[in-house]
């Protein structure tokens, strides 16, 4: 891969910090926006901002063009069946709230039981436990192993006849890990349950075959692969989003509208209420061309580069570290303690020497809790990164845990 030739398309990178080289490690939180993402962005209010759907004049119908070209790249990018399987929304926060809401207030009831795993981030926990505040249904949490693995045996021992659902997360935003879950969707749907994946750290590492998963619903973020903020995707199965009624109602998403009642639109649109982010969602498009110029499986052996010299380095010259995750095959996120230092301190002396991470509990207390730790400190790569910063990483990190040791 030429990195340099992928750094010069990311203006944020010439950054300096405190008179040094920036050295951006908190991709999973958010990763950094090529121009060309930003030129759509431009473009978008500088030459075709008109309301989507709305309009017989050229530039709505622009509008238009760009935003569902961009569903058909987002379903092309995942093989799916068909373009109406494709929701837009903020993010995957929204989406699996629009499951949770949606498709779980169809099916889960009192005695019913729904199974998360422990390594869930909050986005695929409290919408269930919102849900679950009306219905009372049980929730049921998989375990993990010392390495950061799904106990698989485990999760199958949870299923009962009173199983509805399952909802998983593709990759750990704490350990890295890639749960198997092509394994845990033929599972469930051997039970006769239906399964949400919730691919917001996956979507930009992992080639994502939703035919070949057979996933019920799957969800992710544009900003953590290299697209704007404020757009994510929900997918789903055709007759699981036909049967489900809206989650939101307004503008858009009606067929017919009267004191007397209303129906609503067709797939996607029946889960689109109001204006969508339709300049963010055209630039999400530039974002998978991006993937796919660079090409996903160069990207991901580029990462696992960084990910194993980083961690050697760590592992060799940090006496007392210890870094939580390392089950095989996991993307490139380290999550570390240095030996009687806080998270925080240990991050904002990062931050002094020009390397942003990530401090705190990455919205996975229960995680934290099961780890026994309050926080961690999280390191994460992208395509982007290069050797020299990763050794800009642990060179800095070596002088904080002199300073905090
Ligand atoms: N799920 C996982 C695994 C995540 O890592 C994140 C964000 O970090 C989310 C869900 C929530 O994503 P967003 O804040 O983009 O809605």
């Amino acid at each position: 891969m030429d990195i340099a030739a992928i750094r010069s398309q990311f203006p944020i990178l010439n950054r300096r910090l405190y008179g040094r080289q920036m050295v951006y490690l908190d991709n999973t939180a958010t990763s950094q926006t090529p121009q060309r993402v930003v030129d759509a962005i431009v473009g978008g209010y500088t030459r075709t901002k008109a309301n989507v759907h709305r309009g017989v004049h050229t530039l709505s119908q622009e509008a238009t063009e760009l935003q569902e070209s961009a569903r058909q790249r987002v379903k092309e990018y995942i093989n799916a069946e068909a373009a109406e399987e494709i929701i837009f929304t903020r993010g995957t926060t929204e989406a699996l709230n629009l499951v949770a809401s949606s498709f779980g207030g169809m099916i889960l009831g009192r005695d019913d039981e729904l199974i998360l795993t422990v390594m869930e981030h909050h986005a695929n926990i409290v919408p269930w436990q919102l849900l679950q505040a009306q219905r009372g249904f049980k929730i049921k949490v998989v375990p993990i192993d010392s390495a950061g693995n799904l106990d698989i045996e485990a999760y199958k021992r949870l299923f009962t006849p009173h199983t509805r659902l399952v909802s998983v997360c593709h990759a750990s935003n704490v350990l890295g890990t890639v749960n198997p879950v092509g394994e845990m969707i033929a599972y469930a749907h051997s039970a006769g349950v239906p399964v949400v994946v919730d691919g917001a750290q996956a979507a930009p590492h992992l080639p994502i075959d939703i035919r070949a998963l057979d996933a019920d619903f799957y969800t992710f973020s544009a900003h953590k692969m290299y697209g704007p903020t404020g757009v994510g995707v929900l997918y789903g199965k055709r007759r699981h989003l036909e049967q489900m009624p809206p989650y939101q109602g307004g503008g858009e998403m009606i067929d017919s509208v009267s004191f007397e009642g209303t129906t609503f639109a067709s797939l996607p649109y029946k889960f689109e209420a109001g204006t969508p982010d339709f300049i963010g969602i055209a630039a999400l498009s530039k974002a998978i061309d991006f993937i796919e110029e660079t090409g996903l499986e160069q990207i991901a052996a580029h990462e696992e580069e960084l990910l194993s010299h980083t961690t050697s380095r760590m592992l060799a010259e940090i006496p007392g570290i210890r870094i939580f995750g390392s089950a095989p095959g996991k993307c490139a996120i380290i999550s570390f303690l240095l030996a009687g230092a806080h998270h925080y301190d240990t991050g904002m002396l990062l931050d002094k020497l020009g390397i942003e991470v990530r401090t705190g509990h990455h919205c996975a207390q229960p995680l934290m809790n099961a780890l026994g730790v309050e926080g961690v400190v999280r390191a994460s790569f992208a395509a982007y990164n290069t050797l020299q910063e990763a050794d800009l990483f642990v060179d800095a990190l070596a002088r904080v845990a002199k300073i905090l040791g």
